[in-house]
């Protein structure tokens, strides 16, 4: 009869969004074949970006640390680091001891950097983190102490020697003026001057190689180092003679990838979807760090958010009811989606997270959904990011000659570290796409503090071996 009639149009209708729903979510899956063609094109423009004549125009940039050689041990001292670019700014005193009693002991204080510092202009940001670190030292009860210091700036920096750091381009939302094509230990080095204290500027270290180096300090077999945080990149241990801006073929040197700025060229335009695009159009510098915006704890959020609204917009979803908080930018912080995709969490958890965020409207189904987005995001950027580094371990692997390679990665970001399942999932990818590597994970402690002091360590042990 008509009730009969009716409940088949209902099911009909139901069926119908959720065929709707897959379709859409289908285009942020990918199998196999895709992530062997990014572990590929990954390869290819690790080549590029080493190579004297093509590095000029590649997207991954491949840059020279300039450092050379893992802690050994013997490095010893009090230093200073400070941490700018991840989720918190840091200034840090880290004593080094050698010999039996070697140890690494740590103080710090978390400062935050006012948003409209970090789009102001470069003299501003500077002279802020100098009243940081003064105050730090007050705290220490060190005012007036000379440290040498080890920045660890976590941007893509032009090196032609370890003390000295040429930014490029700024990434991840800062803005400040005035910095890209600057030295950034020299802005350092004037801002301290103004200040009218002495610090001894050592080394400028990206936080993929402190990382590295702090795994490496505790195991001699990490030569890789990756973050998956607000941003992501990598680092590893490159033979000298395929680093070609650098003169000499004797030895290795530690390579700051900067993969983040992979796909800049096309590379991943046949996997990014509308959803990248619109947040890529939203971002701070279209066109630039599509990879990172795929992979990263700034971005996968603001992915989420972009399907939700397209869900809600076709009344896929909140009854079609699109709210005022769903079209605000950066309301999905990574800590709620590692929320809500733990498994423990019962789905009315889910809601009244979503509740939290101000989208009140939402029944179980919704939750369901959401908490299926949130998954299919997460998965395809833990995979990416397992692509791109098989791409790296083979390519050591293949440097070395090698049929087997073991070799670990030191591992940090908030992104990996918080959610529950980036790194399974990851890990998984890996051993899928580069079978004859194995691999150890290793998640670093305080990567970008202790390896920036570690370096600042090796730097000020050689230059006394000099004297
Ligand atoms: C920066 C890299 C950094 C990474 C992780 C990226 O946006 O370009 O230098 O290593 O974020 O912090
Ligand atoms: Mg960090």
């Amino acid at each position: 009869g008509k009730g009969a009639a009716m409940v088949t149009a209902v099911a009909y209708r139901l069926a119908k969004q959720h065929a709707e729903r897959q379709r859409i979510l289908d285009s942020l899956r990918l199998d196999r074949d895709q992530l062997l063609e990014v572990k590929r094109r990954m390869e290819e423009e690790m080549k590029r970006g080493l190579a004297e004549k093509a590095h000029t125009t590649a997207a991954v940039k491949m840059l020279p640390t300039f450092v050379r050689a893992t802690p050994d041990g013997t490095e010893r001292g009090d230093f200073l680091a400070l941490d700018l670019g991840g989720t918190n700014f840091r200034v840090l005193l880290v004593r080094v001891r050698s010999g039996k009693r070697r140890s690494v002991e740590m103080h710090n204080k978390i400062y935050t950097i006012p948003q409209d510092i970090t789009q102001g202009t470069g003299e501003e940001l500077f002279d802020h983190i100098v009243h940081c670190i003064a105050d730090f030292l007050e705290y220490m009860g060190m005012k007036g102490a000379s440290l040498p210091l080890g920045f660890t700036f976590s941007f893509p920096c032009h090196q032609t020697r370890l003390d000295q750091g040429i930014l490029i381009k700024w990434t991840k939302g800062f803005k400040a003026s005035g910095c890209e094509g600057e030295d950034v230990a020299t802005l350092l080095k004037d801002a301290i001057h103004r200040s009218e204290f002495e610090l001894d500027v050592v080394a400028v270290v990206n936080d993929t190689v402190g990382t590295m180096m702090t795994c490496g300090y505790e195991d001699p077999q990490c030569e890789v180092g990756l973050i998956v945080g607000t941003g992501t990149n990598a680092c590893y241990m490159e033979e000298m003679s395929n680093v070609e801006l650098v003169d000499g073929d004797e030895g290795r040197m530690c390579v700051n990838m900067e993969w983040g700025a992979f796909g800049d060229r096309g590379e991943l335009d046949d996997v990014c979807t509308e959803f990248d695009r619109a947040v890529d159009d939203q971002s701070t510098y279209p066109g630039k760090q599509r990879y990172e915006k795929m992979i990263s704890g700034m971005y996968l959020g603001e992915i989420v958010r972009n399907v939700l609204l397209d869900f809600t917009a076709k009344g896929l979803l909140f009854r079609g009811k699109l709210s005022e908080r769903l079209k605000t930018r950066g309301i999905f912080e990574t800590k709620f989606l590692s929320q809500i995709e733990s498994d423990r969490l019962a789905l009315r958890q889910v809601r009244s997270i979503l509740q939290h965020l101000g989208l009140t409207s939402s029944t179980c189904d919704d939750s369901i959904l959401v908490k299926e987005v949130c998954s299919v995001v997460s998965k395809r950027a833990a995979q990416l990011c397992g692509a791109g580094l098989a791409a790296v371990v083979d390519k050591i692997r293949l440097n070395r000659d090698l049929e087997k390679l073991s070799i670990t990665v030191g591992v940090d970001g908030t992104l990996y570290k918080l959610h529950p399942h980036f790194a399974s999932i990851m890990r998984e990818t890996l051993r899928d796409l580069a079978p004859d590597c194995e691999v150890t994970l290793v998640q670093s402690e305080d990567g970008s503090g202790k390896g920036a002091a570690l370096i600042t360590a090796v730097a000020c042990r050689l230059r006394d071996a000099r004297k």
